[in-house]
């Protein structure tokens, strides 16, 4: 569609609007960024709603001050209203989600006369479930003191006293309207334990069927999406529901126009979304659970009706399981070559390949089709409750049998087919395209992958141990191409970190985007070399040497020294909490870790000890090192004790490695080094977060001056000046 005049008059007006509501001045790379947007939009063709040009993206790096939220808000909104289609906008963090909600959007719909609405979508797994409320209050019913304790088997800490209470006033205020049934909207925190009894998910809900659809807290939110000209959801939702299939909880993909901020994320999501795990000794646990179930459920079943022969094979499944999985566990236990790490007290052992011996091979075969046969006959004692709900069809089972049971089953159902999901993925083939693939227009050239990587952690605790069995796709490519790119209308990809040493090949390759994308980096407004340096000091140890930690325990007093707002980055928690213990008593009211509170506490105390004029330190790992932003006063010197390689036995990362290996590559230069300039980005990142803001960053790992690669990453990061000491 090309763009109308009237679209592209709207997207002007409204930035203007904007700027004069909030007296702010246009930025350059903003305005780059919203004609990108909406020239991208304006060439997608269609016939009828109906994309038919080939899938394509735009991605848009954009760094911190570029205004990227209003911008791509303004250039789709109008855009996505003129095409009928619903903008889906996805973040990976929480807290990124709420400032669209609770800030962007409201401030671009006061301050613009676009009319749009929006809504924030989360998952069932959200919302309460008036149904297992009521289950958990109510004893009562012939089912209902029967499935009790299955409840509390996902809930080993039991339901006790405090949880009826909490329950109780759920209910009241719930019932009341005064609580909408949204978890995050409850006033205090409830415990995953609390909660985790009283929602439910897809497999376990009997939708229409339920005595509460028509208050459910969950529907009542979807009724809210279908309506929303935008929806905020994150990379997560997005996923489950294109695992779903599609549309089962957000539009379907092929009536959206997405918008993934914060998109470097999206392809190590995929990857975790599309992974499958089994615990073999704790699934043989749960295979007891169910045979508790099916015999306290057979005195409510009819003999001889459909529900009773599918309990009986079910339990002959389950004991077929039970026996599948004890020879897998002495297959694995006896012939892997464990080398167990004493601190973690587990071991893992990576399939070469994902190539399995032949034994285990075999084994994983035969468990594949005992589980199919389970998970099959678990969905005909869930189809034969369903059918219950519908009086027109004379059902064999009562309605109370089937509204008791029905979410117990389910439960059973949906575990079996996560199990199924693993075995499939452990007896499957290297994937070649399909016909299909192959013939698609547009499609991208690289669609033979790397085989899934496929490995093993025995885990032991103090009277026990298990062995789980793991599976995941190496590269997400394939699967975000075949289900999102290839489906969507149209998506673009945004956020500060997209290329990697100046390339987007990496994102490209991991994300599977299109040929057809078009790509951009927005110059930054920022004057870099006038308000930072980074700073490379000598060290007298390379962070391999055994003696880097008491080097960092020398080195940083000095460099903190001074400084009101400092923050260490450190590649490991244990070389952290070894400086810390080290430094803490030297310097009572200085340091705090990361892992001293709950983080928002932690940024509040070095907040308020700046405010107050104290100096302050932050201690911190990976997860400060991206998702944290302290303005201003509050962090003047970002100190960065390692460069961020990835861990080495990373499974994942490791199967990748080999795949770039046989073909020739040095995975190296071409993974590690790659990953560790998105990291230090991230990391330098957190330095400058507005226009007014100055500092320092410094960077101990030697490395960077002493390797070869180290002159990449130095040149990869923004163009502060640099005081780089060569001796
Ligand atoms: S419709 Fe589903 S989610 Fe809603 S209350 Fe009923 S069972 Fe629970």
């Amino acid at each position: 569609m090309a763009l109308s005049e009237e679209v592209k008059q709207q997207i002007q007006q409204a930035y203007r609007d904007v700027l004069a509501g909030k007296s702010i001045r246009a930025r350059y790379g903003q305005r780059l960024m919203i004609a990108e947007i909406a020239k991208y939009m304006g060439s997608i063709d269609d016939n009828d709603g109906q994309r038919t040009s080939p899938p394509a993206t735009c991605v848009v790096e954009a760094g911190t001050g570029t205004g990227k939220t209003l911008a791509y808000l303004i250039a789709a909104i109008p855009v996505a209203r003129a095409l009928g289609k619903t903008l889906v906008i996805s973040t990976a963090t929480v807290a990124l989600q709420d400032q669209i909600v609770l800030k962007d959007l409201p401030d671009l719909r006061k301050h613009s006369k676009l009319d749009f609405n929006w809504t924030l979508a989360k998952g069932r797994g959200r919302y309460l479930c008036m149904s297992r409320l009521e289950s958990r209050l109510h004893d009562e019913g012939h089912g209902d003191s029967d499935t009790m304790p299955l409840f509390l088997l996902d809930n080993p800490q039991d339901g006790d006293a405090a949880d009826k209470a909490t329950f109780e006033r759920m209910l009241a205020s719930y019932g009341s309207r005064e609580w909408d049934g949204d978890r995050d909207h409850w006033p205090e925190q409830i415990p995953d334990e609390t909660w985790r009894q009283v929602t439910t998910d897809h497999r376990q809900c009997t939708n229409r069927h339920c005595a509460y659809f028509d208050s459910c807290a969950f529907f009542d939110a979807r009724k809210e999406l279908e309506d929303a000209d935008v929806v905020v959801a994150n990379h997560d939702l997005v996923l489950a529901d294109l695992a779903l299939g599609g549309g089962a909880i957000l539009p379907e993909p092929e009536n959206a126009l997405f918008i993934f901020d914060e998109a470097h994320h999206l392809p190590d999501k995929a990857l975790n979304h599309f992974a499958a795990s089994v615990p073999l000794n704790a699934t043989r646990q749960w295979l007891k659970q169910l045979s508790q179930a099916l015999v306290k459920m057979q005195p409510w079943v009819p003999g001889g009706s459909q529900a009773a022969k599918a309990i009986e094979k079910i339990s002959t499944s389950g004991r077929d399981l039970d026996h599948e999985l004890t020879r897998v566990y002495e297959e694995v236990e006896q012939n892997t070559g464990w080398e167990f790490n004493e601190e973690r007290r587990s071991a893992q052992w990576r399939y070469p390949e994902g190539e399995l011996p032949e034994a285990l091979a075999a084994l994983a075969a035969d468990t594949r089709i005992v589980t199919a046969g389970l998970v099959r006959q678990l969905g005909v004692l869930v189809d034969e409750l369903q059918t219950a709900f519908d009086e027109r069809k004379d059902p064999e089972l009562d309605r109370d049998t089937a509204e008791s049971w029905f979410p117990v089953i389910g439960s059973f159902h949906s575990r079996a087919e996560e199990q199924l999901r693993l075995w499939a993925a452990w007896c499957e083939g290297v994937s070649a395209p399909t016909e299909d693939e192959k013939a698609e227009e547009g499609a991208s050239p690289k669609r033979y992958g790397p085989a899934p990587a496929r490995w093993a952690v025995r885990q032991r605790w103090d009277h026990a141990e298990d062995i789980t069995l793991y599976s995941s796709p190496v590269l997400a490519d394939n699967l975000l191409y075949s289900r999102l790119w290839s489906r969507a209308y149209g998506a673009v990809l945004t956020s500060a970190t997209l290329t990697a040493l100046g390339r987007f090949d990496r994102l490209r390759a991991r994300a599977g985007l299109p040929e057809a994308s078009r790509y951009m980096v927005v110059p930054s407004s920022f004057r870099y070399a006038e308000m930072a340096t980074v700073e490379v000091p000598f060290m007298a140890a390379m962070p391999t040497d055994d003696g880097f930690g008491d080097a960092l325990i020398k080195r940083l007093p000095e460099l903190w020294a001074g400084e009101k707002a400092t923050l260490v980055l450190f590649t490991s928690r244990r070389q952290m909490q070894q400086v810390r213990d080290a430094l803490a008593p030297e310097y009572p009211e200085l340091i705090l870790t990361q892992d001293d509170m709950a983080r928002n506490e932690v940024l509040r105390q070095h907040c308020s000890r700046v405010d107050e004029g104290r100096p302050s330190v932050l201690f911190g790992v990976a997860s400060f090192a991206e998702g944290i932003d302290l303005p201003g006063k509050y962090l003047h010197h970002v100190v960065i004790t390692r460069l961020p390689f990835s861990v080495p036995d990373d499974p994942i990362e490791a199967s990748l490695a080999e795949w770039v290996t046989q073909r020739g590559g040095n995975p190296f230069m071409e993974i590690t080094v790659p990953d560790a300039s998105v990291k230090l980005v991230q990391a330098v990142g957190r330095l400058l977060r507005t226009e007014q803001d100055t500092g320092r960053v410094t960077i101990l790992d030697r490395r960077i001056v002493a390797r070869r690669y180290g002159q990449l990453l130095l040149d990869s990061l923004p163009p502060f000046r640099r005081i780089i000491d060569y001796s």
